[in-house]
This record gives C-alpha cells, sequence and structure tokens, in this order.
C-alpha cells in the first residue's frame, strides 16, 4: 500500500490541499521590517502578570514597527478549559490598553483575514497538513496503549538509555502500511506520530532574540503531533498557525525554549520559514523575608494580581510604561529624558531583555505611577 492510500484511509474528510491553504492566507502585504506577532492564550487560566508583560511587549512592537498584532485561541485542551475565561482574558487585556488588531475580539466575535483564529475551529486545516505528512513519509500512525508505552520507558530506564519514543524504541515507524491500514479499520485507536528526520548527535543552534544562541540536540523524537481525539498539541498546531497566519515574531514564556528543535524540523519539512523567536523569561522579586530572587507569585504578591492595578489607581500607560522598563532597562531614563514622548518613540531592542529574569521593583512601578500623575491635567486626575 502506498503513503497516499494510508494517508486517504486515516483522513477521509479531508478535501483540500495544503497548497489551496497557502492561496487562502498569502504573505500579508506589509512595509520593510514590519511585525506580525501575537497573543496565543489558552483559555485554562487568567491573565497573570507573565501574560500580560509578554502580550504587552507583543502588542507594542507592530504599533512601533508597523504591522499587525493579533489574538488566537489555543484551546486544544478542553479538559482544562474554564468557563468563560476567554471573555475574561480579553476584557482583562484591554483593562490595560493591550487590544489586538486583529483575530478573536470577543468570545464569538473574529475579525480579518486570516481566520478562524481559534484552534478548535481549525481542525480541518490541522487534517490536511497531517495527510500532506503521511503521503510524503513525515508522519505515520502509531497504536500503542498507555500501558505499552510505560513499558518502553521502563526497558529504557533500565538500559539507562535516554527516554523517548524515537528510533528504534519507536515501534510503529516501520511497520507496513498494509498492517497499519488493518488496524486503524479494525477500529484500533490511533495517534499521528512524526517520523523524525533529526539525529541526536548533531546539532541545531537557535538564534533567539532574548536568549541569545544557543545549541541544542536536534530533536529525533517521534512526537505526538496529533492525539486520539483528531485534535492536535500544541508544537503542531502551533507551526501550521504561525506560518499561515504569516507571524514573523512568536513572544512566549520561555518553558516552551527546548520545544524549539522541534519546532524548527517541521518548519523545515515543510519548507517554510521559521518566524523569529523571543522566548522570555520569568519575572522575579526579591524575596523580603529570604532576600533571595524568586518567581512573582500570585498567591503572595499582590501586585501579581491584575486588580492590584486598577485598586492602587496606576494609570494604565504608567503600568504600560512600568513594564516597559522590565522589558528594556534602559527605558526609565530615556522616560526621564522624554517625560511627554509617546512610549512608541522608545527604540525598543529584544538584545536589552533580560535572558535570566527581570525583578519587579513595586517601588519604581509607584514612583512612575507618580510622576505619570503629576503631569496629569486636573480634568484627567479628576
Ligand atoms: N498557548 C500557549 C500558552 O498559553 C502559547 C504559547 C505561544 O505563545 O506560542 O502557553
Amino acid at each position: 500500500m502506498t503513503n497516499k492510500e494510508l494517508a486517504d484511509i486515516m483522513y477521509p474528510d479531508v478535501t483540500k490541499t495544503i497548497e489551496d491553504y497557502e492561496t487562502m492566507y498569502p504573505e500579508r502585504n506589509l512595509g520593510e521590517g514590519a511585525i506580525v506577532s501575537r497573543y496565543a492564550p489558552s483559555p485554562t487560566g487568567d491573565v497573570h502578570m507573565g501574560s500580560l508583560f509578554t502580550s504587552l511587549i507583543e502588542s507594542f512592537l507592530p504599533k512601533k514597527f508597523g504591522g499587525v498584532f493579533y489574538l488566537r485561541i489555543e484551546d486544544t485542551d478542553k479538559k482544562r478549559e474554564v468557563p468563560g475565561c476567554v471573555e475574561r482574558q480579553i476584557k482583562d487585556l484591554a483593562a490595560f490598553g493591550i487590544v489586538p488588531m486583529e483575530g478573536v475580539m470577543a468570545p464569538d466575535k473574529e475579525v480579518g483575514e486570516y481566520g478562524p483564529y481559534t484552534q478548535s475551529h481549525r481542525l480541518d486545516i490541522y487534517h490536511t497538513y497531517a495527510k500532506w505528512m503521511v503521503e510524503h513519509d513525515y508522519a505515520y500512525p502509531a497504536f500503542e496503549t498507555p500501558e505499552e508505552l510505560e513499558i518502553i520507558r521502563k526497558n529504557q530506564e533500565a538500559r539507562k538509555a535516554r527516554i523517548g519514543y524515537f528510533g528504534g524504541f519507536a515501534k510503529y515507524r516501520d511497520v507496513s502500511n498494509d498492517e497499519k491500514a488493518e488496524l486503524i479499520k479494525s477500529g484500533t485507536p490511533w495517534v499521528l506520530r512524526l517520523k523524525s528526520r533529526g539525529n541526536y548527535n548533531r546539532k541545531c543552534v537557535i538564534n533567539d532574540l532574548v536568549k541569545g544562541k544557543v545549541e541544542f540536540p536536534e530533536n529525533d523524537l517521534d512526537q505526538i503531533l496529533i492525539k486520539e481525539n483528531g485534535i492536535p498539541v500544541y508544537h503542531f498546531a502551533h507551526v501550521i498557525d504561525d506560518h499561515l497566519m504569516r507571524t514573523t515574531h512568536v513572544l512566549r514564556g520561555e518553558e516552551w525554549f527546548p520545544s524549539v528543535p522541534l519546532h524548527i524540523e517541521l518548519f523545515n519539512l515543510f519548507g517554510w520559514k521559521a518566524p523569529r523567536y523571543a522566548h522570555l523569561s520569568v519575572i522575579t522579586k526579591i524575596d523580603e523575608t529570604t532576600g533571595n530572587r524568586r518567581k512573582l507569585s500570585k498567591r503572595y504578591d499582590p501586585e501579581a494580581r491584575m486588580s492590584y492595578y486598577h485598586e492602587e489607581g496606576v494609570p494604565v500607560i504608567a503600568t504600560q510604561k512600568y513594564l516597559l522598563t522590565l522589558a528594556n532597562s534602559n527605558f526609565e531614563s530615556w522616560l526621564d529624558q522624554n517625560p511627554d514622548a509617546s512610549i512608541y518613540d522608545f527604540n525598543f531592542d529584544f538584545k536589552k531583555m533580560s535572558a535570566s529574569g527581570s525583578l519587579f521593583d513595586v517601588e519604581k512601578l509607584k514612583n512612575i505611577s507618580r510622576n505619570h500623575i503629576a503631569r496629569m491635567s486636573a480634568n484627567e486626575v479628576y
């Protein structure tokens, strides 16, 4: 059986080709140096200081350099979804002046030519790319039960081998197409796995805008791309979405940094240019009792809660200015010299972002807020 025949059995409902999507979502017609960035929350929790910081920079860049800031909802984990979350996140961001130019504007309102912007509405797109991968021998169905995977893991531990589904441990990688087709036809549950061409002993150099040049081993894991229920995992969905939505810059939490080799492998096998990545470190503070640096925590630090700023009467623009001091340490001296300038006149520089985590300083926030209020008219203050 050919790969094409197997792909047809796996994805009988796919009617489009990947070329159709390339035509539907053409390159954006933007000027030189324009930035297309996105905020891509999962509707599993409320906005917190880390997401506010990331989304502020994401919305700042296209306003500064031209381009588009859009909002995409990454709702592929239905089990963890919190009802009402999308609406709350959009409102919370808007309360800090962060409003997308495109994408999800409200729970039932999407604006723009590159949608749908909600991942659960994009399954036909993901399946079209999945089918293409199977046809080109870049992916295959795998049928292990969780118990079988556990046995593979234990076996690796016993042999002191690297843990994961790769090479000789990837049981279904080299099983014949006929056998796989039979299993599918008999109703055996399956996931779609990448057929990795990577080599763990080769290096992949990532040029991150914040972390700089970092070497990782290439990805060689046959990672799951689409789960048993037909829903993609983050890695697969992000690559397809950021390509089709013509994103130029992906800013996200540093917890995603180790996954970049997989993302680069996916971009390469589709023949696409990867966006520029900027992995932002967590915001930290000095713990008053221990004197040690630790992650800003919603539980212990009032300033980590979004309501704090509204309760304390910190004007929106002062919060934005403060967050920019966390982003680029020279922002504060620029602000001192240009108190009335628009924040968009500031020369933002990724190289000035802290790779180890900016330090939150409430006194500085209050100072910026005071200075800002002092320059407001009596009417504005009222
Ligand atoms: N949905 C992902 C998260 O909430 C977004 C990561 C990204 O921006 O690509 O962590």
